[in-house]
């Protein structure tokens, strides 16, 4: 469903990507992970559209994307719940979840949307008229997903969503995105919790200053001898 080939991103004239390859199929899940630094962050954002590249190529359901504008990117089904669970702090529950519809003019479709969201958020539902801003971390991060599913996602993908959250917490989302998975959306997880990525994916990227330094299925990096040194804590 998403193949990225040899995609390069400077910053400035700084090299944040040297060449990676990912493949995404249509099911499951595709975990990156890597130290911080190492470009999980950037290769999001390249796929989302909101750095550009300087060289290679990614391609989403057949069509080349990397030159297109993050909306046209949105359109085509890829939502991006970026890193730091950004959501509208004085909008309320409801109102951020409609916004992530904004591009979408199916309004019956929307009010259902609305309604399956919340049954999966139970949280959500009871805060749907307070303002974001008071919600928990956790709460905020369930927001922040909410609203990428309402604009009816072919493909998600989610930086970093278990960041500061309690370990309850952690649970709570990872069963949300076997939840979105098992409904037939494909996801891409950066990670900096390893243990949790590699437990949730199927298949799985380490990322190192820039290149792909290991893949395998992820069962496979999670018994791998550098991965558990370099990343699940010995
Ligand atoms: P983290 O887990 O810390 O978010 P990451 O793996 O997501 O790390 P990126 O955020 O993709 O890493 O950063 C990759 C490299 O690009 C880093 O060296 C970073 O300093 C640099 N970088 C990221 N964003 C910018 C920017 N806007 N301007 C300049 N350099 C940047």
């Amino acid at each position: 469903m998403l193949e990225i080939r040899n995609l390069h991103v400077h910053y400035h004239k700084v090299a944040a990507l040297k060449g990676i390859d990912i493949t995404v199929p249509n099911d499951g899940i595709v975990t990156i992970i890597g130290a911080n630094g190492a470009g999980k962050s950037t290769t999001l954002r390249a796929i989302s559209g909101l750095v550009p590249i300087s060289q290679g190529e990614i391609v989403f359901s057949g069509k080349r994307i990397d030159r297109l504008a993050p909306e046209k990117i949105v359109g085509l089904g890829v939502a991006h719940v970026p890193e730091g669970r950004r959501v509208f702090p004085n909008l309320t529950v409801e109102e951020n979840l409609r916004s992530g519809a904004f591009l979408r003019s199916d309004k019956a479709a929307i009010n259902a949307d609305f309604d399956d969201v919340v049954r999966h958020f139970p949280r959500l539902k009871e805060r749907r008229k307070q303002w974001a801003r008071s919600l928990s971390g956790g709460e905020q991060q369930m927001l922040a997903i909410g609203r990428a599913l309402m604009s009816r996602p072919k493909m998600l993908i989610l930086d970093e969503p278990s960041m500061g959250l309690s370990p309850v917490m952690v649970q709570e989302v990872a069963r949300i995105i076997r939840d979105i998975v098992e409904r037939g959306v494909p996801v891409v997880l950066v990670e900096q919790n390893a243990e949790m990525a590699l437990r949730l994916a199927r298949f799985a990227y380490v990322l190192e200053t820039g290149s792909i330094a290991l893949k395998g299925p992820a069962h496979e990096l999670h018994d791998n001898e550098h991965v558990r040194r370099a990343y699940l804590g010995g």
